[in-house]
């Protein structure tokens, strides 16, 4: 199948072929990163999904708006990216499959469920999720989904942990969504590694709780004083050769390069730096990823959710290459 096959389309009023990725970027509907909006899962590699949820929130609210505004400001993002040259369109059949239809609004319990099952059946059709949320607490079912066979290893970017046990009596929320993942044998401690930990807590239940099972926590002191390259190498080191699941918190980064979202914490990562350290694994055997904690309504100038759509694409790109290596 041909690039143009699957990304290019025909207008139903002229004729016209139009190619989505060499279109003027403020046309057309705002798909994310200009995929073609899936209409089944056969011939697709990877799927581009998005999780309208924050019901695992525990302070400011918005990260529900997270998809659609993502869709939008993904419409600035390229093919050839300029450091790898890779091109993930040329080398994976990849789609917007649209967003988790969550309809148990008011039960999270229920809610994790369905996302779970969204996630069971990607994952049966063989396709591998990249996925914008939502707040945290989505990385739990995506997990369950994806880490049935065997537990998987983790880069996990963060000022948080989330390795927290219940708030306010529930064991599912944004703060708790790798201690969930830890119990239940979906991520492997020994292969994980959180990047980024920041922020005064009011008890150290979750910094306790990793380092107990052996994750590796990078506070954001070590990682200024290692510095992004032997960060990466940590990680590689970390999580081998097995496979690895990547999800990014917004809020890892300085909330002057990513104001809105909910849990904000000065002291954070540059865009850079975000960006170097995903460059950093490529070659890694990656098997999903998600970009979390976009809140719209705490993001007026839109700069969190295009700084959103480049991790995105960015972790698209080391994504694509690992698909595409399964394949042959
Ligand atoms: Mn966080
Ligand atoms: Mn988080």
């Amino acid at each position: 199948m041909s690039k143009d096959d699957h990304y290019a389309y025909r207008s139903p009023v002229t004729g016209e072929v139009f190619r989505p990725h060499e279109d003027l970027r403020f046309q057309g509907l705002p798909t994310f990163l200009r995929t073609p909006l899936a209409q089944t899962l056969e011939d697709l590699d990877i799927a581009l999904v998005g999780v309208p949820f924050d019901g695992g929130l525990t302070a400011r609210p918005g990260a529900r708006h997270g998809p659609r505004e993502i869709r939008n400001q993904s419409s600035m993002m390229r093919s050839v990216h300029h450091v790898s040259r890779i091109d993930p369109y040329s080398i994976c059949r990849i789609a917007d499959v649209g967003d988790v239809r969550v309809e148990s609004l008011f039960s999270l319990d229920d809610a994790i469920v369905e996302i779970e099952t969204f996630y069971r059946a990607l994952h049966a059709g063989g396709v591998v999720p990249l996925s914008i949320g939502g707040d945290h607490s989505i990385t739990y079912p995506i997990l369950k989904a994806l880490a049935d066979e065997r537990p998987v290893g983790l880069v996990h970017i963060d000022a948080h942990t989330d390795t927290w046990d219940a708030f306010q009596g529930s064991k599912f929320h944004h703060g708790a969504p790798f201690r969930r993942a830890v119990e239940d044998g979906l991520v492997d401690p020994k292969r994980a590694i959180q990047i980024g930990i920041r922020g005064a807590q009011n008890f150290t239940e979750g910094w306790d709780f990793s380092a107990a099972h052996g994750m590796r926590v990078v506070f954001i002191e070590e990682f200024a004083r290692l510095g992004v390259d032997a960060v990466i190498d940590e990680a590689r080191r970390v999580v081998g050769d097995g496979p690895v699941y990547v999800s990014f918190d917004v809020d890892a980064l300085d909330p002057a390069y990513a104001p809105g979202t909910g849990t904000p914490e000065v002291g954070g990562l540059t865009t850079l730096e975000a960006q170097s350290l995903i460059r950093g694994l490529r070659g890694l055997d990656l098997v999903g990823g998600d970009v979390v904690e976009v809140s719209p309504p705490f993001d007026p100038s839109g700069n969190t959710a295009l700084v959103g759509a480049t991790l995105m694409y960015e972790i698209l790109c080391p994504l694509a290459e690992a698909v595409a290596k399964d394949r042959v």
